[in-house]
């Protein structure tokens, strides 16, 4: 396993310009570089009240901004699509020194936040018109279904992608008409500050989006008991506690929640592109993605051979801290996650599991890196078995059958992603036996991820509504029908009750065969 220790070559973006975009006036946060442990900057956090008053501001800006045309709303999206494109490097400078990701890594961040406002800037318009619909009675019934913007929309965001979350579930509120007030996590201020920027440069109204900073139990809260939608990311405990707020308050959300995904390896799959793919996929982001596989079922009769390649093709990933596009994973997040990655291994071992590969931390390129991790033998004891660790650590299940694998790939809480290795013309339709919102075949994640016009979610514990696609925008409007009636829906002139009733159904007979 080789490394790289390219330093940073270029300063990074003015973090202070940055933090006085942030909305409040309270204690200084210091945010910290993961990867060396450097003082990056600090941004002043929102007092609760605060945020109230910024959410009492959104309402005022949503106004002028709902009453825009659509595609004016649209506009914004295509220029700040432009806009994260031309500043890729400065992006990636800011969240790789935020996250201590390999840059590799945050390049995903600038194509997602790109490709996300580009498809809405072109789908918002249609998807939002006003649609015609079948009448309670046909000619006589004029139906119209509108689509009005929620109001408010609060976004709160992890750390892990912490550029494209806030852009990518932000952007289609916006253009939905909404104002949106986006809560970073604590960690990582600066990535989110920096969509804001490069939204307003893009033509956004001041007060049509906020950034507000601070602490999770007290700032995250406070926004979900003031806004008219929440747009959740982050681990299920919290989305419980989140969804459990909503449902009090009547107000809707949508969460994008944890996962445990599988990568399967059939008998008929192309072994060596799939033990590449599971290399590259597994350890993406040092193993903190949320789509990212942690368990991989190999096929009996390609077992020995798709794990001698896997295991070849993980002593060559190259770790380390730096901004060489080489690199191919980076740093940790926080102790935090390098102390849960390291009790998962640690509890697996003891009960039994075998180290293929890694194991351990790497405190040599910095304090919070840790080895890419195989695991072979973990019991069903293990902690790791069944709860997501979220890091670099993957472990390996051989199967006897096809059947095997489906049965528990899909034995599992969570429902958020899998990866599919087999012949392609048998993909699609193996493809839909796994109980997952995305489901990638002959690649990692990032065929489903990419795929903007298509829904991405996550079934049981992983999650409830969809980002990407018309679910993506839609959930962030109220429907309205408006039917307009050219004669009163009751009996008329001198016709008696029965005569009418006789006539409705009648009528109803017909158009039952027809609509
Ligand atoms: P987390 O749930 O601890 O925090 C997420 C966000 O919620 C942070 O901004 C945090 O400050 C805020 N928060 C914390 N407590 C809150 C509360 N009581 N009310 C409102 N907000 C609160 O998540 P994390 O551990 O920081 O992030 C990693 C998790 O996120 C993993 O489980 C990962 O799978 C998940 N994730 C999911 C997706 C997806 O698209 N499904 C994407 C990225 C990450």
């Amino acid at each position: 396993m080789t490394t790289r220790t390219t330093a940073p070559s270029r300063p990074l973006p003015d973090l202070a310009a940055l933090a006085a975009l942030a909305t409040g006036t309270g204690p200084a946060l210091e945010v910290t570089s993961p990867s060396d442990g450097r003082p990056l900057g600090v941004v002043r956090q929102a007092h609760e009240g605060e945020v109230a008053g910024a959410v009492r501001a959104a309402r005022e800006a949503q106004k002028g901004w709902a009453a825009r045309p659509a595609r004016e709303r649209a506009a914004v999206a295509h220029r700040f699509a432009r806009l994260v494109l031309d500043r890729r490097d400065e992006i990636l400078d800011l969240v790789q020194a935020e996250t201590g990701k390999a840059r590799i890594a945050a390049l995903e961040e600038v194509l997602d936040a790109s490709r996300t406002a580009a498809y809405y800037g072109h789908a918002a318009p249609g998807l939002l018109r006003a649609r015609g619909r079948l009448g309670a009675l046909p000619l006589l019934t004029k139906t119209t279904e509108l689509r009005h913007p929620k109001g408010v929309v609060g976004v709160i965001t992890p750390w892990n992608y912490p550029f494209t979350l806030p852009a990518s579930d932000t952007v289609p509120a916006l253009l939905a008409g909404n104002a949106v007030l986006i809560k970073p996590d604590e960690k990582t201020p600066f990535s989110a500050l920096l969509t804001l920027a490069l939204l307003r440069e893009a033509g956004l109204p001041e007060r049509a989006a906020q950034v507000v900073v601070g602490p999770r139990e007290v700032t995250g809260p406070a926004v979900v008991d003031a806004v008219d939608f929440v747009m959740f990311t982050g681990s299920t405990a919290t989305g419980r506690k989140v969804a459990a707020r909503c449902g009090e308050r009547l107000v809707g959300f949508s969460a994008e929640l944890g996962g445990k995904n599988p990568l399967i390896v059939l008998g008929d799959a192309d072994v060596p592109a799939a033990a590449a793919g599971a290399a590259r996929t597994c350890f993406a982001n040092a193993g903190q993605l949320c789509i990212g596989p942690e368990r991989i079922y190999i096929h009996e009769a390609v077992r020995e051979r798709f794990t001698s390649l896997f295991l070849d093709e993980v002593s060559r990933l190259q770790v380390g801290p730096g901004t060489s596009w080489e690199t191919q994973v980076g740093s940790l997040a926080s102790p935090a996650q390098v102390a849960k990655v390291r009790s998962h291994v640690d509890d697996a071992v003891a009960k039994g599991a075998r180290i293929l590969a890694g194991g351990a931390a790497r405190p040599e390129l910095g304090p919070n890196f840790f080895a890419p991790t195989v695991l072979a033998d973990v019991p069903e004891t293990a902690v790791l078995c069944r709860e997501e660790t979220f890091g670099p650590v993957v472990a390996l299940y051989p199967v006897a059958s096809e059947e095997e694998a489906f049965a528990r790939a899909n034995d599992t809480g969570y429902g958020l992603s899998a990866s599919l290795w087999t012949a392609p013309a048998r993909g699609r339709k193996l493809g839909a036996r796994i109980e997952a919102g995305s489901v990638n075949v002959n690649e990692g994640y990032a065929a489903a991820w990419g795929s903007h016009s298509a829904g991405m979610g996550g079934w049981k514990e992983s999650g409830m509504g969809r980002r990407h696609g018309p679910e993506g925008l839609l959930k962030y409007t109220e429907s309205q029908t408006v039917a307009v009636q050219r004669v009163p829906i009751a009996p008329s002139g001198r016709m008696s009750a029965e005569q009418f009733a006789d006539l409705v159904t009648a009528g109803v007979r017909i158009m039952n065969r027809f609509f």
